[in-house]
């Protein structure tokens, strides 16, 4: 103990001392052996074990000083059993003093292990997979402290070489209940971008592989991690110069908020003392990521989770400068059906590789909003997050199969498996081959009527489909994702720099703005509106807005300079009543003035409410006085009218919205906006989805917005329906007392033959 405590950290010549033993003679067994000794030593402990990991998720006990001997080869554990497979599962350490006591403690009396009551632990970790777990354990209840942790990691940094080597030799026969490996898997996740894939598994990592861990000079390594940071910074600059999303906004300030992280002084710091500690500089920063890791684990917080994971992109960037490369092109042998397997992934990180060959990605971690999903949404790359262990649990080049709609992810999937997808895959293509062919032809019913097909966007790469789908313009651009991705607030010049980016980029065809949707889910970084028990229903959108004038403000103002000269549309969202629409009109108002005084303005101006709660649907001759249009935002709708959570799983198919409450409800809002001869939209997720659609149409609805790979289907549904006929029945199916109304109508388009 007392030696420990006048250490200060690892000493440099144990480091030494273990790199010779290892890259000595003798059989690796023989070099484990020794190490072990040494280790338990030197950390004053009765106890010193290494478990190397095996396939199938086994842990054996390789090599131990202080245990029972006969032990070694024969004791293994399943990750995530007791708390050796506690620290592998989780990847980070554990001290106790008085292990028993714990409840993950397994007992296992061949190794003789109960006259031990402290026992510390770290797992033996390289290029982000868990190798194996060293343990010490000491008789006594031994309070470890957090700077022997710290040495007992930087020892299992170089015993990782030794473990990775491939040299020791397990048991051959797997424990019971193991899966074997090469075995199918299929893991679940979350869904982060859509689409269907099959290809074969990369790992994600740095493709330098760490050749010395112990440093021979600490101030050279010093000199090259300066060296290394300075070209780190030259190409995230020439990144941010050129990317293959060169002009696109958005990504220039996600990657430009993450240039700010590569000057982060603490983590440079915390690599900088990892070296004075002994190791070399790209031992260093694996360690530190290492911990970045370990961290991530432990956070909920999904933003502050994506920071971390942006850290852990610069380690593996600084990694490749170190080792001499550029960072440019992380794997040049990517096969052509790659699909990306990663532990997370920065969006820089995601540009790096080659378009062209990536089929999908694949996260242990990862969000809907995390930077590098808005960028994989962006360039159309199918991605499933959250897949518990898949990195540790899939070899490179096995064969995948990724379905981003399902979240399901399959690791080597039988081959009934594979043609199934197969053929789901070539549907798709050929489905999406007779949509590109509608794309000339009008959008009109086969009784001739004509309905607006819209997109809705938020990224300004989302521009591009509108000729893809010769869609009519965009229904609804969501401003907030540009704000989202931002580590500050953006000024009116930056704001009206993007907006004039999108009007230019859309050309003749008209875009509706929705004014900042934040608060509710969607938090802005910079921006906090405190704890509330009903964030849905809580201070968000147009109440920020009217609270704060301010920013709503600022972005008017960037609109209306933005559409000089031409028209302006703009929305409010989750307006509950005509006064605040008024309001926030009030606030328009003023900026046109403005504009008007500096002979600036807009050609003509379009301002809208959104309808998303259900007050306003009582509301609405009056509303329709004073907006010149109405645009429903039925998921939030729905989520009004029924009281029910648009985010809870457990609600998902409660209700239905061709239910009879929903179409009565919106029949109505067609009926009274035909009244007042002011265009009606739609732009929920209900509008993109063919017999959905088919009914809206039915109601009277002939303004439709939605997600972009939406327009090929609902055009095949609507130029195939005769709108006639069917608005009697929607109309009748409105004043059922059914649950739902979905199976009739899927019968009606069935006979009608309508593709939906
Ligand atoms: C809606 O609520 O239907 C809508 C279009 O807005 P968002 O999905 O962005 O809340
Ligand atoms: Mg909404």
């Amino acid at each position: 103990m007392e030696k420990m405590a006048a250490w200060g950290g690892v000493p440099r010549q144990l480091l030494r001392r273990l790199r010779d033993i290892m890259a000595g003679a003798g059989a690796a067994q023989e070099r484990l052996d020794r190490v072990v000794k040494i280790i338990a030593a030197e950390m004053v402990a009765e106890v010193c074990s290494a478990y190397v990991r095996r396939s199938g998720d086994i842990l054996e006990l390789c090599a131990t000083e202080g245990l029972r001997p006969e032990a070694v080869h024969r004791t293994t554990l399943r990750v995530g059993e007791g708390l050796v497979g506690d620290i592998a599962e989780e990847a980070r350490p554990l001290a106790l003093a008085d292990a028993q006591a714990h409840p993950n403690f397994a007992y296992r009396p061949e190794t003789g292990e109960e006259i031990f009551h402290s026992l510390m632990g770290v797992p033996i970790l390289r290029e982000g997979r868990v190798l194996g777990v060293l343990v010490v354990q000491n008789r006594t209840m031994r309070h470890y402290t957090e700077e022997e942790i710290e040495t007992l990691e930087t020892i299992a940094m170089v015993l990782a070489e030794l473990v990775a080597s491939g040299e020791l030799v397990t048991r051959a026969t797997a424990g019971p209940g193991a899966p074997e490996p090469g075995m199918p898997l299929r893991l679940t996740g979350v869904r982060i971008c859509a689409g269907m894939a099959m290809g074969r598994a990369v790992l994600h990592q740095p493709t330098v592989a760490i050749k010395r861990v112990v440093a021979e000079d600490p101030e050279i390594e010093l000199a090259r991690l300066r060296t290394a940071v300075a070209e780190l910074h030259d190409t995230l600059d020439r990144m941010l110069g050129a990317t293959d999303l060169a002009g696109a906004g958005e990504h220039r300030d996600v990657l430009e908020a993450y240039r700010m992280f590569a000057e982060d002084r603490g983590w440079l710091g915390r690599i900088r003392e990892a070296i004075r500690s002994g190791l070399t500089a790209e031992a260093a920063v694996q360690k530190v990521q290492n911990d970045t890791r370990v961290r991530m684990n432990q956070i909920e917080d999904d933003y502050l989770r994506e920071r971390l994971s942006d850290l852990e992109d610069l380690n593996n960037r600084l990694l490749m400068h170190l080792a001499g490369g550029n960072g440019a092109k992380p794997a040049a042998d990517l096969p052509d059906d790659a699909i990306l397997v990663a532990h997370n992934l920065g969006p820089a990180e995601l540009l790096d590789y080659d378009r062209k060959k990536l089929r999908a990605v694949v996260l242990e971690e990862g969000s809907p909003t995390a930077h590098v999903s808005i960028v994989a949404r962006a360039l159309d790359i199918p991605v499933v997050g959250r897949v518990k262990d898949v990195f540790s649990r899939v070899d490179p080049m096995d064969p995948m199969i990724v379905d981003g709609d399902g979240a399901i992810v399959m690791l080597r999937p039988a081959e009934e498996a594979r043609q199934t997808y197969a053929q789901g895959i070539r549907q798709r293509d050929e489905r999406a081959a007779s949509y590109a062919k509608l794309r000339g032809l009008p959008a009109e019913s086969k009784d001739g009527v004509s309905v607006s097909l819209n997109i809705n966007a938020g990224l300004l790469i989302d521009l591009s489909h509108l000729e893809d789908g010769n869609a009519d313009g965009v229904g609804l651009y969501r401003t907030e994702i540009p704000f989202m991705v931002r580590s500050a607030f953006p000024d009116v010049r930056a704001q009206e720099d993007l907006y004039r980016q999108v009007l230019e980029r859309a050309g003749d065809r008209p875009v509706t703005f929705r004014t900042l949707d934040v608060g509710g889910d969607k938090l802005l970084p910079y921006f906090t509106s405190g704890h509330e028990d009903n964030p849905a229903m809580g201070w968000r959108a147009i109440r920020i807005a009217l609270d704060r004038p301010f920013m709503l403000r600022q972005q008017l103002r960037a609109l209306v300079r933005a559409a000089e000269g031409r028209e302006l549309r703009v929305m409010f969202p989750m307006i509950a009543e005509v006064a605040e629409f008024v309001a926030a009109r009030r606030i328009m108002e003023l900026e046109l003035e403005h504009a008007l005084v500096r002979g600036k303005a807009p050609s003509r101006v379009r301002l809208g409410a959104m309808l998303e709660v259900p007050a306003l649907g009582y509301q609405l001759p009056a509303l329709l006085r004073e907006a010149d249009f109405v645009s429903v935002g039925s998921n939030d709708l729905m989520q009004f009218l029924f009281a029910s959570d648009r985010g809870s799983p457990r609600l998902a198919d409660r209700y239905d919205v061709l239910s009879p409450p929903v179409l009565t409800f919106l029949g109505q809002l067609a009926d009274r906006a035909a009244e007042a001869g002011k265009p009606l939209a739609l732009c929920g997720e209900m509008a993109g989805r063919p017999l959905e659609a088919m009914a809206l149409l039915g109601l009277g609805f002939r303004i439709l917005s939605m997600a972009p790979p939406s327009i090929g289907p609902v055009k095949a549904m609507l130029r195939k329906l005769r709108i006639e006929p069917l608005a009697a029945l929607v109309r009748a199916l409105s004043r059922s007392s059914e649950h739902s109304v979905r199976e009739t109508l899927r019968t009606y388009a069935r006979d009608q033959e309508v593709p939906i």
